[in-house]
């Protein structure tokens, strides 16, 4: 049995996500696809045999669709994201959920009150193999009885377009080291303090480029985040969890650069599709294979809605 999946947003990752799901994710398909661009979205539905729509909420009422994919960007996806419970339909909605705490309590309450766990947030790094080896080796107590005491991260990317904000840096970028921290630590952010560091020469006029970032834990612990958007070398994800008595860094897979000399080898992605293809392509798997037919007991056949799945693939919340 196959899923059909409606996706809004055909851009950069929209269309790598229409990509896996009709050719490498088993058990789906997209049916519909809607974007503002309506040459991209022909293109893309063309290629996936899907639908274009000539608007988002076609593609969330298509009797056909399933279950929906939000790919569009981050200010539309509260409520798109509100409009696929309505149709009580499944919905991957890539990060952010929301731009704003107010919206994104919206989602979560409609959720509540559903009663149905409909909504997971793209946050890929739970699937990401680097991630999942740091997550069991702070688990299984080896660098101090899971006493952790400070996380150290990096997110870096090479450039960003015109339309980028200071603020998106924090809504776009450090919202995956907001999710990592709290997924790997199992503890949620108390305090947040942002540090404006120097700005980089490569940064547009209104950019503050690089920018830290202070997260405080329930339990006391410090994740530092620096986020440098214009880092211009690659995408360069870092972490390092300290422990009381040793520490686990992030393993970043090693490509390209040759190992010789005395030197050992190794290339920086160049962007996020480079580095979290994996991650993407495996958080696809489980959310289709979860919105499908009954892999678990209890689902009512012909609904298209699955009760909550156990354990569940991941969620925003
Ligand atoms: P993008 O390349 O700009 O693609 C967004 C697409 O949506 C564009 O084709 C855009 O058309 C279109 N669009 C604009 N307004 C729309 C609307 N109201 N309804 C439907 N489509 C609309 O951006 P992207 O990099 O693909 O990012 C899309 C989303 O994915 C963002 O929320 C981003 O944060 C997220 N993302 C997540 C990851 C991750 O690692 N999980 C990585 C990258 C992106 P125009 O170009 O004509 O405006």
């Amino acid at each position: 049995m196959t899923v059909t999946v409606g996706v809004v947003g055909t851009g950069s990752i929209g269309s790598d996500h229409v990509r896996r799901l009709s050719a490498r994710v088993s058990g789906a398909r997209v049916g519909a696809v809607f974007d503002v661009d309506t040459a991209r979205a022909d293109a893309v539905a063309a290629a996936a045999g899907a639908r274009a729509h000539a608007d988002a909420l076609d593609v969330v009422d298509d009797p056909a669709v399933e279950a929906v994919v939000i790919v569009s960007p981050g200010d539309t996806h509260a409520a798109l994201a509100l409009a696929c419970m309505t149709a009580g339909k499944p919905v991957l909605c890539e990060k952010p959920l929301a731009t704003t705490g107010i919206d994104a309590l919206t989602v979560l309450a409609a959720e509540v009150a559903s009663g149905r766990r409909l909504v997971q947030v793209g946050f890929m790094r739970r699937f990401d193999a680097g991630y999942l080896r740091m997550k069991a080796a702070l688990d299984s107590g080896a660098i101090g009885e899971a006493l952790v005491l400070v996380l150290h991260c990096i997110h870096r990317n090479p450039a960003v377009p015109p339309a980028f904000t200071s603020d998106m840096a924090l809504t776009d970028s450090v919202i995956h080291e907001i999710d990592a921290a709290r997924w790997l630590l199992g503890e949620e952010i108390v305090g947040t303090t942002v540090v404006r560091t120097r700005r980089s020469p490569f940064a547009a006029g209104h950019l503050a480029d690089p920018q830290l970032v202070l997260l405080v834990t329930g339990s006391g612990v410090v994740v530092e985040v620096e986020v440098f958007r214009n880092c211009r070398y690659g995408y360069d994800v870092r972490c390092e969890i300290v422990g009381a008595t040793g520490t686990v860094s992030l393993e970043v897979p090693t490509t390209g650069a040759p190992t010789t000399g005395g030197v050992l080898g190794r290339a920086v992605p160049a962007d996020w599709g480079e580095r979290f293809g994996g991650a993407y392509h495996a958080e696809l798997q489980q959310w289709s294979t979860a919105c499908g037919p009954a892999p678990w007991p209890g689902r009512t056949p012909g609904t298209g809605t699955p009760p909550p799945p156990s354990p569940r693939p991941t969620s925003g919340r």
